[in-house]
This record gives C-alpha cells, structure tokens and sequence, in this order.
C-alpha cells in the first residue's frame, strides 16, 4: 500500500512518515516547505527517512504537485495545513486559503484519479470554548474562536461533503496539543523550554489555570496509522490523552524536566485561546484500538532529551 502525507516533513508528518515506513508502507510526501517556521528544520525532521520516500515539494493547491503526488497511492494523509490558532489571527485570509481552498483542491484531484481513501487532520480547536468535558465527536454545538480552528471544522465538512457526494472514505481525526521530539517551535512546550535554558522568563497568557489534553506524538501517530488502515464511511475520532494537565502544572513538570528555574512572566488572555480542551478517547479506543501510552513526565523527558541533543 502506498500511502501519501501531505505535510510530511512537518512536526505529526515526519513522525507519521517513519511508523509508515517501519511497518514496511510505500510513503509518497507532499510539502512545499513554506515558511511558517524555518523549512531548514523540516528538512532536518525527513533526515532519517529521506532516501525511503517519495519527495514531492509542491503545494498541495497546485494541480501539478498534485497530479505527480497522488500516483499509484491508496490512502492520503492530509496533514499539510498552515497550523497556530495565534498566527491565523494576524492573517486569517492566508489561513482559509491553504486550509480550506487546499483541502477542496486536494478532495477533488483525488475523485478525479479513483483515489477515495483519506485520513484528515483536524483539530481540537473545532470544538471551541467549554468549562466542561472530556469532548465528545457527536457533540452537536462546535463554536470555534479562531480562524485557524475554522478553517479545521471547514475541512471537516468538506471531507464530509465529498463523503456524502462522492463515496470517499474520510476520517477525520481531531488531534489534541501535541507534543514530542521536532514539536513546532512556537508551540508552548518548546517556545518555553528554549527560554527557561536561556534563563529567560516565560510569558504565561492568562492565569495558568487553563488546562490542555497534552497527546504525545508517538500515540497520535499510532492512532493515525490505524485510521489509514481502517476506512469507515465517514467518520471523526478524537485522538487526545484524557488527562487535562493545567499550564501552570505543564510548567512546573517542564521545569523538572529541564532541570532548570522557569521564571513565568504573568500576561492577560490571548484572544482565540480556550479554556480547556480534553478529549473522550472512547470511540477510538473501540473503533481504532487506540491506546494512549506514554505520560506526561515519560514525554517531556524525551522531548528535553531531542532538544539537548539538537542544540
Ligand atoms: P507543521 O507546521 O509542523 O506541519 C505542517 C506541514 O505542512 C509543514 O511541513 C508545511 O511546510 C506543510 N504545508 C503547509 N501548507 C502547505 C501547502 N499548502 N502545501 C504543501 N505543504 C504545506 O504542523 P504540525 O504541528 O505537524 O501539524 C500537522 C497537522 O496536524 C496540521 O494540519 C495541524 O493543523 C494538525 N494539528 C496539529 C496539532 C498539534 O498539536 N501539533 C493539533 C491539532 C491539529
């Protein structure tokens, strides 16, 4: 089977690339290395498997890229996605293009070439702003707070729509913060570590009481990879840990992690951010035998080991 990932040498993609190809996968990757953070850190993220796969770099809005990435593939996983709930409130238009005029392209290149299997990224931002949880996928009212979190419920629904319309199998998958080795580096986690190892402060929006469903990336891409090897119709799955940590714990936890102070800079609410994200895993636990495996502590520890080692 041959399976293409669209932004395959991102953060999820390049982890998602190398479980494919350990599990003896053809894997075709599509990126066009865009600038959001420095395509010479991509490039590092594919080292290991960048002679195994098929390099495609182009956009996935462009009809060419396209036509060369999708031949004699079976399944696609889309991740290619300008990602960062706080960069797409500076620049919500860019966001809508690449998210969702991008997925469009993509759902209809595929139709046209008999290619009906896709995986989707989607995110947890899709649910918006609760006091309550853990989130589950048949919740009915999905209000999201920002255009990056808009842009993800669109590509749900026009996966949705190309389900209903043209038979393609679609899960969608809702992936709650992620973290690990090659994290985004405006993500939290690493923003932060590179500050406290600097002997920085740390700029903590809010009153640290927000609380996050923090997902290492190895269980994500398990989860990913049962998705791309189960068609379901049309389905959506949370893959998330069902454990809420709060940012001011994320700190402390960090801290110990790092082995070093954290100096936390208190600011006032970031617009666009939620309150708390926690995920039901129930239905992928069932449906996808997704069983999150490595906690917080386990993860950090790793993670702080890849970025002393890549310093
Ligand atoms: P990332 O930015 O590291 O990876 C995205 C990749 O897509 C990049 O390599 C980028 O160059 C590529 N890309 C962007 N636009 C493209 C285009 N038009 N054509 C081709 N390639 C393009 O981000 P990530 O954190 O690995 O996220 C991967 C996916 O998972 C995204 O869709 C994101 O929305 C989703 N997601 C991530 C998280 C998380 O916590 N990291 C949470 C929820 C959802």
């Amino acid at each position: 089977m041959r399976v293409l990932v669209t932004g395959g040498a991102g953060f999820i993609g390049s982890h998602l690339c190398e479980a494919l190809l350990s599990k003896g996968y053809a894997v075709t990757v599509l990126d066009n290395f865009d600038s959001y953070y420095s395509p010479d850190v991509k490039r590092r993220n594919m080292a290991s498997f960048r002679e195994k796969v098929r390099l495609v770099e182009g956009d996935i809005r462009s009809e060419a890229a396209l036509d060369k990435a999708l031949k004699d593939v079976d399944v696609v996983a889309h991740l290619a996605a300008r990602a960062g709930v706080r960069a797409s409130l500076e620049h919500p238009a860019l966001y809508v293009e690449n998210n969702v005029g991008g997925t469009q392209k993509l759902l209809e290149a595929m139709v046209e070439r008999g290619r009906m299997r896709l995986v989707f990224a989607s995110s947890s931002s899709v649910y918006g702003s609760r006091k309550s949880g853990p989130f589950q996928e048949d919740d009915k009212v999905l209000e999201p707070v920002s255009p990056y979190a808009a842009t993800k419920l669109s590509g749900e629904y026009l996966c949705l729509a190309a389900h209903k319309t043209w038979g393609m199998h679609v899960n969608s998958m809702r992936l709650f913060t992620v973290f690990g080795p090659r994290q985004r580096p405006e993500m939290a986690i690493h923003f932060f570590s590179r500050l406290a190892l600097e002997g920085k402060p740390i700029p903590r929006f809010g009153s640290g009481e927000s609380v996050r469903d923090y997902t290492y990336v190895t269980d994500i891409v398990a989860g990913l990879v049962s998705a791309i090897e189960t068609p379901c119709g049309y389905r959506v799955f949370n893959l998330g840990n069902d454990n809420p940590i709060s940012l001011n714990a994320l700190i402390s936890s960090l801290g110990e992690a790092l082995k070093c102070p954290m100096h936390v800079e208190s600011h006032g609410d970031q617009p666009g951010d939620v309150p708390r994200t926690w995920a039901s895993i129930e239905r992928a636990k069932r449906e996808l035998s997704y069983v999150p495996e490595v906690p917080l502590t386990l993860g950090l520890a790793r993670f702080v080991s890849w970025l002393k080692g890549a310093n």
